[in-house]
């Protein structure tokens, strides 16, 4: 709990990046750390709060009091055993999560939360360079084999779970690079993916095999998966990104986010050359459809690409800067949020929607805006202001506006594996309806967070685990008969 008169002595340090004039020259990441003394200082902020709302803020169960106070005593090397006893990947979670921790903390209630997240990464990077995060110890080995499949933030903490416990793991992903959305969907200059990759090597290190370029369903079947592994474990995301049909959509500079997105990324990583011009907002008009994190992303990614103007409109209203009383602690402040993309420059609109999108010759050249009033947001009901349309010059319109569902055809299809109502795989305790399958991370959860999917993969795995070991206890006890 750090030092319990910390929180009146000191105020939440704010984080520290490097100017946005300078870093939107780059693509790298740009949060500068703090020197060594006030992570102490902030650690010491952590109360006796008798009940750590945080624990069940994090998605992971993080045991937050117990690092703070590891932290404040200045015993590093403990507060990184104490992280890591509950997550796998902090430098992940500490670059890029939205701390419903901190949202949760009872520091907030009537003062600003502690800086859980930031003390957080700063634990991993000294283990990092201290020399104390290593591949896992060498254990016994069960004979049971499990392909993963993908290796996105899911996939990977279910196959560092699993190597642990001595059992020969096998990802499989798609595509060229590992990581899924930690290294094609969120931008460089939040998470480098030098980071990644050092993850990546000390998991080969303890022995996870990845096979990249393989998309299962296609190169290689379900079946075979099934017949070759003990267990299977299906971390394939959700990829279906919403769409709005409205005139213009088929225009060319009207994209979804992620291609946008991952084609920097791609270029960052010299997989590509050079990026396409339909991805490319250099030069051009860009509005940034729907308000989340992906369209601050996009924002972020226009600006360092040098857009001539960018835009972002959102459908809902805007928020209100402080929780109301319908928002209470320690629910998830529905707050304005304004992040370090934004701070870069962008113009925001809210409470608009999209009427069409308007080209000449195939082009995508305006679009068309609506002020709106919302009449039930439950049952997603509004109407147009009159008289409030207008047109601005567009070249480059990105869809930021969620996802769907996972993929449903593929190996899906060919497994016959139950989907839910909303077009995730259907899952008790993490087993979708084939006896081999499980499922855990986006595909299984929906769109979410790197956190979840990390407590969705740490679950998956103890699921597996649990089912390997019961089969081949009884295989034994059979054999002994
Ligand atoms: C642009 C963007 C920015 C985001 N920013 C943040 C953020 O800042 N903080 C945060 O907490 N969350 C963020 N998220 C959400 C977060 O990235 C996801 O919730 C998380 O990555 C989900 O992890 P996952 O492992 O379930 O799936 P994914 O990361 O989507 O990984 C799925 C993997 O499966 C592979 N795959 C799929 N099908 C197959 C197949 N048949 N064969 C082989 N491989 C396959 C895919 O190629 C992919 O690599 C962001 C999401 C997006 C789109
Ligand atoms: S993983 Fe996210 S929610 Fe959990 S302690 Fe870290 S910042 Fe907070």
């Amino acid at each position: 709990m750090g030092d319990v008169k910390g929180f009146l002595k000191h105020t939440r340090a704010k984080k520290q990046y490097a100017a946005p004039t300078e870093r939107v020259e780059h693509f790298e990441e740009f949060v500068l750390p703090w020197p060594k003394e006030e992570y102490k200082d902030q650690a010491a902020r952590c109360m006796d709060c008798g009940i750590p709302f945080c624990h069940q803020g994090c998605p992971l169960g993080n045991k937050i009091p117990d690092f703070n106070d590891a932290v404040y005593q200045g015993d590093w090397k403990g507060a990184f055993d104490i992280l890591k006893s509950t997550n796998n990947f902090p430098e992940f979670t500490g670059r890029i999560c939205p701390a419903p921790c901190e949202a949760s903390c009872v520091l907030g209630l009537n003062n600003q939360a502690v800086n859980i997240e930031h003390i957080e990464r700063e634990i991993i990077e000294t283990a990092f360079d201290e020399g104390w995060e290593k591949p896992h110890p060498v254990v016994p080995k069960t004979n049971k084999k499990v392909a993963v499949i993908g290796s996105g933030p899911a996939g990977l903490a279910v196959a560092d779970e699993l190597i642990k416990k001595g059992h020969e793991v096998v990802v499989y992903e798609r595509d060229a690079q590992l990581g899924g959305l930690l290294r094609y969907g969120i931008p460089d200059f939040k998470l480098a993916k030098s980071v990644v990759e050092r993850r990546v090597d000390l998991m080969k290190a303890s022995g996870v095999v990845f096979k990249t370029g393989i998309h299962v369903g296609t190169d290689i079947t379900g079946g075979t998966l099934a017949a070759e592994y003990d267990s299977v474990v299906l971390c394939t995301g959700s990829t279906i990104p919403r769409d709005m049909q409205i005139e213009g959509r088929d225009l060319k500079g009207v994209e979804f986010a992620m291609p946008f997105l991952s084609h920097q990324n791609q270029k960052n990583g010299k997989e590509i050359d050079v990026i396409q011009p339909r991805f490319n907002a250099e030069g051009k008009h860009v509005v940034v459809i729907g308000g989340g994190d992906t369209g601050a992303d996009c924002v972020g990614t226009s600006n360092r690409q040098k857009a001539a103007s960018v835009l972002q409109i959102e459908l809902l209203d805007k928020p209100a800067t402080a929780r109301s009383t319908e928002n209470p602690w320690p629910e998830w402040p529905m707050v304005l949020n304004t992040s370090s993309s934004h701070e870069e420059g962008v113009d925001r609109e809210w409470s608009m929607l999209t009427k069409r999108f308007i080209g000449e010759a195939g082009q995508l050249k305006a679009i068309e805006m609506v002020e709106i009033e919302w009449i039930d947001k439950g049952q997603f009901k509004f109407k147009e202001r009159e008289g409030s349309s207008k047109i601005l010059p567009c070249d480059l319109a990105l869809l930021a506006i969620g996802f769907s569902h996972t993929d449903p055809s593929g190996l899906v299809e060919e497994m016959k594996l139950a989907l839910d109502s909303r077009g995730n795989l259907q899952t008790t305790n993490f087993k979708t309806s084939h006896p081999k399958f499980y499922a855990a991370g986006d595909s299984r959860r929906g769109q979410s967070l790197v956190v979840w999917a990390i407590a969705e993969g740490r679950k998956a795995a103890k699921v597996v685990h649990d089912q390997l070991m019961a089969e081949a206890v009884s295989i034994t006890v059979v054999a002994d008969l």
